[in-house]
């Protein structure tokens, strides 16, 4: 269910990161590093959601906002440098869908719109549900991982890894890749990293932890359950 989402983050870097995510997830992307620019594009329709950052160099993210919620309906998806919970809830309360804080992981960006786009059109509000091996529950729009149907306490950084790689199961990912995928444009670190947030992920995942995110020596890694039909 592509959609057409329009970007508008005056950071070259990280509006061309967003867009490169988007459109590999299927979707069609217009970007703008200007409000004003945007509130025109979004007068014109065809717009299906928006990604907002807030802080634009023009006028006040908050009048984008009010634009594409007020005016025309479509839905927000807010990118924010602030990490205070009142400021979230300020954008939530300002008819904001979902808010990623920066520095944030771009599978976790694309995951989240495609999860407002689903609940926009009409969803159940649960989002694409999928499960692994009969036992591990990965939802989506409620960003939540149960195994066994308990819920398992993720950190963001263990969250995309594990959605990475539950992106084709049996596929091997190399650290390098995963890195890419779950930390983008912002990680300046070791590979050898990834190491530490799997073996964080294996104990979260319990006994059956390093047969879920299997080590596939000198590659990488790779989900090692099936996907459930
Ligand atoms: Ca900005």
């Amino acid at each position: 269910m592509p959609g057409t989402v329009l970007v508008v983050e005056d950071d070259r870097e990280l509006r061309e990161l967003v867009r490169r995510y988007l459109q590999r997830a299927g979707h069609l992307v217009h970007t703008t590093g200007s409000g004003a620019e945007a509130v025109g594009l979004l007068a014109g329709g065809g717009v299906d959601l928006v990604v907002l950052d807030l802080g634009l160099p023009d006028i006040d993210g908050h009048d984008v906002l009010a634009v594409a919620r007020t005016d025309r309906d479509v839905p927000v998806v807010i990118l924010t440098a602030r990490s205070g919970v009142e400021d979230r809830i300020d954008g939530l309360r300002r008819g904001a869908d979902d808010y990623v804080t920066k520095p944030f992981s771009p599978t976790e960006l694309v995951l989240r719109v495609e999860a407002v786009l689903h609940r926009a059109r009409g969803g159940n509000g649960a989002g694409e549900v999928v499960t692994f091996g009969g036992r591990l529950r990965v939802d989506e729009a409620r960003h939540e991982v149960r195994l066994d149907g308990a819920v398992l306490d993720l950190t963001p950084t263990e969250w995309g890894l594990l959605t990475a790689l539950a992106t084709t199961p049996g596929r091997v990912y190399s650290r390098y890749e995963l890195i890419n995928q779950v930390r983008g444009y912002e990680f300046a670190g070791y590979e050898r990293t990834v190491d530490s947030h799997v073996k964080n992920l294996r104990r979260k995942l319990g006994p059956d932890g390093a047969r879920i995110v299997e080590t596939v020596l000198g590659v990488g890694y790779r989900l090692g359950w099936s996907r459930d039909q």
